[in-house]
């Protein structure tokens, strides 16, 4: 475990003293946003087959002060709607008058999969969050992507992009983050989830080309498709925040800090366990996310209920993410799980111990009110 305070104050060293000193710029992408201007914008970025307008919908806060361009966005993936309630809030509490810079919300980007509350671009399945920065003239998902980047992204310093599990697998509140890159490490830090996996992400994701491009971004992955998670929207709402705060974006807000935190990235430390067998599984873990070496994470029975398979904690870790849909093939990834150091998971227990523990609300119907 470290201690994410003392690592920011270091890395903050490093950074500009302040952003608030900035003179307030307007935000250009066709038209123009002025200084104290506020404005809710259906952007074209395509068109349907019947020649409609395919029409995002944009929110820009610019602030009466100066500062950084934050972007948030949401619905690169249809069906992950955690996000697109995170960044309507945003996008509704504040106004020009308290912000210092500027926030782009980008409320719902592949239109087209969000309307058939699917994952990818409908028909021909293409995955917008391996399209980025994308091109003018190729398909139809590289083009959106294109028209999204090139107009709202690329006139940011830093971005927030919203996920959830994808359909019937579920995932425990985290960032992905570049933590080699200064810039991510300040963004993941100031938006102080518990547990960072990091890595440079995939080609084509957001994430990875913004952060590339000079622009540190976060990906922040929140529970399951297709539904409200309060308890993760309040959470995500409370790290924007702070990040907000962190740069100066709002004046006198303080940082919040996780109160432990773990980051993986090698193999060795975090895996996916699989079905050796297939037939019905059922989860035996929870209802908090600890798991001991040896401790069975769930059973895989075939339907006679003659042979039962234990799949087993290969280590004292925590469950990252997790597999909702019952029914599983020999290979099908059941479990995602990240080893603890002991000390993060001393901090763990202290929390479950005290009920402070609130990393997950998310696994089948141990969690009361997700
Ligand atoms: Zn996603």
């Amino acid at each position: 475990m470290s201690d994410p305070q003392s690592e920011s104050s270091s890395d903050s060293q490093s950074e500009p003293p302040s952003e608030a000193s900035r003179e307030p710029e307007p935000f250009r992408y066709d038209a123009v946003v002025d200084p104290g201007e506020k404005r809710h914008i259906r952007y074209e970025v395509g068109e349907t087959y019947l020649g409609d307008p395919i029409e995002m919908p944009v929110t820009i806060v610019n602030g009466e002060a100066g500062g950084p361009t934050l972007f948030l966005s949401a619905g690169i993936h249809g069906d992950e709607l955690n996000g697109v309630k995170v960044v309507q809030e945003v996008a509704d509490r504040y106004s020009p008058a308290e912000i210092h810079g500027t926030v782009v919300c980008l409320h719902v980007c592949n239109v087209p999969a969000y309307e058939a509350q699917r994952r990818d671009t409908p028909i021909y399945d293409q995955d917008m969050n391996r399209s980025f920065p994308g091109k003018e003239r190729s398909n139809t998902t590289e083009r959106m992507a294109n028209r999204i980047y090139r107009r709202f992204v690329a006139q940011c310093d830093l971005g927030l992009d919203f996920h959830t599990s994808t359909r019937n697998r579920t995932t425990i509140y985290h960032a992905r983050a570049d933590l080699d890159d200064p810039g991510v490490r300040r963004l993941a830090r100031a938006f102080a989830t518990n547990v960072v996996l990091y890595g440079a992400g995939d080609q084509g994701s957001l994430r990875s080309t913004a952060t590339a491009d000079g622009i540190p971004t976060v990906t922040v992955e929140m529970g399951r498709a297709h539904r409200f998670q309060p308890v993760l929207i309040e959470k995500a709402l409370e790290g924007v925040e702070s990040v907000l705060a962190e740069y100066e974006l709002t004046p006198g807000e303080a940082v919040h800090w996780p109160g432990w935190f773990q980051s993986t990235a090698a193999d060795s430390t975090k895996r996916w366990l699989r079905a050796d067998t297939g037939g019905l599984v059922e989860m035996e873990w929870g209802p908090y996310p600890l798991v001991y070496e040896g401790e069975t994470i769930c059973t895989v029975t075939n339907h006679f209920k003659t042979a039962e398979h234990a799949v087993e904690a290969p280590f004292d870790g925590l469950i990252l993410g997790s597999l909702e849909n019952p029914v599983a093939a020999p290979g099908h990834p059941l479990c995602h799980i990240a080893q603890l150091d002991g000390e993060t998971r001393r901090e763990i227990e202290r929390e479950i111990e005290i009920g402070e523990f609130d990393g997950y609300r998310s696994h089948g119907d141990s969690w009361a009110d997700d």
